[in-house]
């Protein structure tokens, strides 16, 4: 009850903050549809409520790149460029060369400068990430001049970095064998290697084993962070390559968040930066992929010390391919997940009292060829796969008959919002919620997926007693044949085996 009256105060208190920003920030922002500035031509201009903000989308008239300026009062003002950086291999290139891309520009050669200017006053955040099917730069300052000098120096990074002309670099970065002297045995290194062989845990691999067989010989099935056994294959050729393809002004999506009193002079400096390529059209389409036609069982092995105990060893995912749906399906199929993975929700009560060791989870996923809604359950046994699948089946089977208890969805909606709402109020919201933005834009091509998403959230209880839940749980899980089942369990002893092979082919190198 008092969740619910904060919620709806805070409400209130995010319309009139909405109203005062809008209302200044038209007087001092003025673009208009087909209004062009400094090679850039308005393309629509939408509010975003959320964020008090007026969204203004620009063309760059001689690429297409597309510049979203979200303007509103916030000085901690945001630069975000993004890339759709498909994982073609399994080695981690898109990860290598984002590494690269702060080792130094043709403007800006210094290595040390991104560490250096990290810890200058005004900046409050720089980083780049890699994601499955996209890759990003954001910086955030609340100076409008240092952030300025920033993106200039982001910019000149992702199009001019020194990786494609020093080696040296990629070697740092990605791998490189190493021999202390002729006694010593010949080791691997390299700063992604290495990261990789800390982060790919089970939870990880399990993931990208169920994405193998849900989407079979698709991208997804490779770690957009380099599979550490296949990281050694990467060539400095192919980041040259992954850059000439990808880095490209028409792939590209740039953000601009926050109060910009000089909004032109950025459009000037990504106009000196784009206008160097000519438009290019690019086809992301995974050709390769072969879709499920019918259920699919599998299981994996992860390998583990000998001396592990294996018990609750075992990460469970089952999935289903949402054929065919548009965003809106989309965006009621999320919601849907929402309730469903609530600790109150029938499902999570049947899961926790047959699998009480588990942890479970289930949301949409709309990363891969094609949207999939995924019930995972971790920290569980390999045997218990088939009874997960059951309990996740018939407690589904019971919620599109009966629909969602509607006390229950009035408090997680309260609660939810309450979230989305106090993440639009926090001092970071560029470098929070403008990912958002672009992860729905390389997923699926749509501008405004995440804005869409947000408004969609008033719907909950409507979709929920008017038999639309019930619906998409109906069409999309009870009554789905393409779903998979995928186990990946630990192995106890099979990390001393893969070990001792490397060590093997690492020795046969030396020797030669
Ligand atoms: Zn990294």
């Amino acid at each position: 009850m008092t969740k619910k009256i904060l919620a709806i105060a805070l409400a209130i208190l995010v319309i009139c903050t909405s109203v005062f920003a809008q209302s200044i920030s038209e007087a001092k922002h003025d673009p208009t549809v087909g209004m062009t500035v400094n090679g850039f031509v308005v393309d629509e201009i939408s509010d975003f409520d959320m964020l008090g903000a007026t969204v203004y989308e620009f063309q760059h008239l001689k690429t297409g790149a597309t510049v979203l300026y979200v303007a509103n009062e916030d000085t901690n003002r945001t630069f975000d460029i993004i890339f759709r950086t498909p994982t073609e291999t399994d080695s981690g290139i898109p990860h290598v060369f984002e590494h690269s891309t702060l080792d130094g520009s043709e403007k800006y050669p210094s290595k040390a400068l991104w560490f250096n200017v990290s810890y200058q006053t005004y900046n409050t955040y720089m980083n780049a990430s890699t994601y499955p099917f996209m890759t990003q730069y954001p910086v955030a300052s609340l100076s409008e001049d240092q952030l300025y000098t920033l993106t200039d120096f982001y910019l000149d990074s992702v199009f001019n970095p020194l990786v494609m002309t020093d080696k040296s670099i990629f070697d740092e970065e990605a791998w490189r064998y190493e021999l202390e002297s002729a006694d010593d045995e010949l080791t691997l290194n390299g700063t992604v290697y290495s990261e990789m062989l800390g982060a790919t845990t089970r939870e990880r691999k399990a993931g990208k084993n169920f994405d193998r067989e849900i989407f079979p010989n698709s991208y997804a099935a490779n770690d957009s962070g380099g599979n550490p056994d296949v990281i050694p294959e990467m060539t400095w050729e192919q980041i040259q390559d992954y850059h000439d393809k990808y880095y490209h002004p028409s792939n590209s999506l740039t953000i601009l968040y926050g109060k910009f009193d000089n909004w032109k002079g950025y459009l000037e400096l990504l106009d000196s930066y784009f206008s160097t390529y000519d438009k290019k059209e690019f086809d992301l389409t995974d050709y390769g992929y072969t879709p499920i036609t019918g259920p699919v069982v599998a299981e994996y092995d992860f390998p583990v010390e000998a001396s592990s105990d294996t018990e609750h060893s075992a990460t469970v995912y089952y999935g289903f391919v949402c054929k065919d749906i548009d965003q809106d399906t989309m965006n009621k199929i999320d919601l849907m997940t929402t309730l469903a993975g609530d600790t109150s929700s029938v499902l999570m009560e049947n899961l926790r009292n047959a699998l009480p060791y588990g942890s479970f989870n289930v949301y949409i996923d709309f990363g891969g060829p094609e949207t999939i809604v995924k019930f995972i359950a971790n920290t569980v046994n390999a045997e218990d796969a088939e009874t997960f699948k059951a309990i996740v089946d018939e407690s589904m089977a019971k919620i599109a008959q009966e629909g969602f208890n509607p006390t229950a969805v009035d408090s997680i909606v309260a609660a939810y919002k309450l979230d989305i709402m106090l993440s639009g109020e926090s001092s970071s919201v560029g470098v929070d919620m403008m990912p958002n933005l672009a992860y729905y834009w390389a997923g699926t091509g749509y501008l405004y997926g995440y804005q869409d998403f947000i408004d969609s959230i008033d719907n909950f209880q409507q979709w929920n007693d008017d038999g639309t839940f019930k619906d998409v749980i109906s069409k999309y899980i009870i009554n789905n044949d393409l779903n998979a089942l995928v186990t990946t369990k630990a192995v106890a002893g099979l990390k001393e085996q893969k070990d001792a092979e490397l060590a093997a082919r690492l020795a046969e190198i030396k020797a030669n």
